[in-house]
Order: C-alpha cells, then structure tokens, then sequence
C-alpha cells in the first residue's frame, strides 16, 4: 500500500454553508423556504465539494515524495473554476482547456483562480477528448469529471449531512437543479446515509436540457439530441446512471421550468436578497417564487419547510441578467 499523507483538511477545499430562511420567498411558496447558500463557496458554486473531494483523494493517493499531480478539467463554467480553486489550494498545477464559445470574463476568472487556460473546440465534446488525450500524456495528469465520478458524488453529499446539523427536523422537501445529475445523486446519496431517506427531492431542469426528466420517465440512460437553454450549466445531453439508480430508489419528481421562468426567478432574487445567480439556479428558485411547489407536493401546508439548494454559479453577470431580461420580458 502506497504511504497516505494527509495534505489539507477537507474543509479548506469548500465551505460549510449558511442555511438562512427567506421571508420573501416563503410568502410566494405559502410555506417556509429556507436557501442553502452554496453560491457562497469560493468558486462561486457546490461543485467545489465534489471536484474538492476528487483532488484532494488524488493528491492523497500519492507517496509523499513523488511528484504532485497535475489537473485537468474541459469545463469552462463551474466545474473548471472550481478544479483551478481546488488545485491552488493543494499547491497543485492546473489546465483547464474551454471550448471556443467561453467568454473572457470566465476565462479570466479561471486565469485568476490559479489555472492555465487553454481554447480548444467548437463544441464541447471536442474540448473534452483533446483534455482527456493531455491528461493521459501527462504522466501526472488527472481528469476531473465534471459528476460523473464516485468521488464528486460523494464530496456533493457533504451537503446533506450540513443540513442535517442545520435543521432541526428533516425538511418536507428539497428543491435542486439537474445538469448531469452529481449534485442530485450526492444529495440523495446524503440524506440515505443520513436517515432523512423520505424527504423528497424536486428535481428541476429547464425544458431545453431535460436529459434527467427523459432518462426518469423512460427509466433508462438516454440521450437527448440537443440543448436549447440560456441554463447552459444545466446543457448536458445526458445524466450519469449513478444518478438515474439513485432517483428511481428515493422520492424523486422532476421538473421543467421554462427559461423564462428561471431569468425571471434570478432577476427577483437579485431584488430580494441582493445574490446574482445562474439561470441554472433560477430554475429551481422559480419552483418557489411561481408557487409550483404546493402544486408538486400538495400535501404541504404553511408550516411546511422547503430547502432551495442555491447552486450558484459564476457565469453570470448584472449585463448579461439584464439581456436575459429584455430577452424574455414578454413571458414574465
Ligand atoms: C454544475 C451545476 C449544476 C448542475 O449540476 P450537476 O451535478 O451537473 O447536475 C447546477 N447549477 C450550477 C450552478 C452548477 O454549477
């Protein structure tokens, strides 16, 4: 067995999150919403759990003497913000390669978190065969999954077990966006080994990315032909099995809001509580702010108490809000 060497607490990785009790939204939803504010992380959102966990277990894994590793990431939203968070605090090098569709502003974010940043690919899935092509050259190169990866699943679990210290009793329900689906299996996975297996999870996509509602109502793994969303954090054609199989064994609904309803939704939380967060968290807070949620799980009452997971996200910027808005100010 290779020597462990504990390099940094898990918790310099990611933040333990406040979970506060929003007013406002509590009166839109006629029952208590609490938010989990995981756009506070470093990064800017929860995937510095996962991913946090996945290179910290890398780094781990190694003899203390031998060379650090060296990661990877083809994302050029979250997912490589949080990778380059990650990296630099385990003293790591980093590359994280962006697609050529990904904005200077992301870009430089990425820069400035500590990584190299490379432009490869008209389309994703380009972008990620030629990262994971460097990653295998690199004889201490490591690919980091964006969720599809035991370790991400269970660093997004870590949520559910602060909700447990959090709350005082199990919540009536958990409202959480779906991308590829590693934040829903590891909030699943969480609340099971935490004795909160029947609260139910919302699980909501925009309806230009609902690989997860197509996957759970056919009740296998597929792929759908094509992403049509401004919730582009939520764009993955299709979810991992690991979550499909934690789905079909807990209390799951799927969702779909329209983008209208997720741009609406951040617009009026950046009133409320003064945070501007992606469409791809506007979708699960438009559960609330449209009242859906007593229509999803009727038997709630008033004193009901419903978490929104604030995924978060860093793409997102006052100009940008703004043009959503103008886009779709004719739906609100
Ligand atoms: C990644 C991400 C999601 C979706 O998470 P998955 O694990 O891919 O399902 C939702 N919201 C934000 C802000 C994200 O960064």
């Amino acid at each position: 067995m290779t020597p462990v060497l504990e390099t940094v607490p898990l918790t310099s990785l990611y933040s333990e999150t406040p979970l506060i009790e929003s007013r406002v939204l509590s009166l839109w939803a006629n029952c208590k919403v609490y938010l989990k504010l995981e756009n506070l992380q470093p990064s800017g959102s929860f995937k510095s759990r996962g991913l946090g966990l996945l290179c910290k277990r890398a780094v781990d894994s190694l003899p203390s003497d031998s060379n650090k590793p060296h990661f990877y990431s083809s994302s050029g939203g979250n997912a490589g913000l949080a990778v380059a968070f990650a990296a630099h605090t385990l003293e790591c090098p980093s590359t994280i390669v962006v697609p050529l569709t990904t904005s200077e502003y992301m870009k430089s974010k990425i820069k400035t978190a500590g990584a190299e940043v490379r432009v490869h690919g008209r389309v994703w899935n380009e972008t990620d065969i030629y990262t994971r092509e460097l990653a295998a050259e690199d004889a201490r190169g490591v690919y980091c999954p964006p969720f599809d990866h035991d370790d991400v699943v269970q660093g997004n679990s870590s949520l559910s077990f602060e909700l447990r210290a959090q709350l005082p009793s199990p919540p009536d329900a958990i409202i959480c966006s779906v991308g590829g689906g590693g934040l829903l299996a590891g909030i699943i996975k969480g609340l099971d080994e935490n004795g909160w297996d029947r609260v139910p999870v919302v699980a909501v996509e925009t309806e230009g990315a609902a690989s997860f509602n197509a996957a759970y109502t056919l009740g296998k793994l597929v792929r759908i032909p094509e992403i049509n969303t401004v919730a582009t954090t939520l764009g993955s054609t299709i979810i991992s099995q690991t979550c499909l199989t934690l789905a079909q064994k807990h209390h799951t609904i799927p969702y779909l809001v329209t983008d209208a309803q997720a741009v609406n939704a951040c617009w009026r939380f950046s009133e409320d509580h003064q945070m501007l967060v992606e469409p791809a968290c506007g979708a699960s807070l438009a559960i609330a702010y449209t009242g859906a949620i007593r229509k999803i799980l009727p038997d709630l009452t008033k004193n009901s108490t419903v978490v929104v997971i604030i995924c978060g996200g860093s793409a997102l910027t006052v100009d940008l809000l703004q043009n959503y808005c103008e886009r779709f100010k004719d739906q609100f």
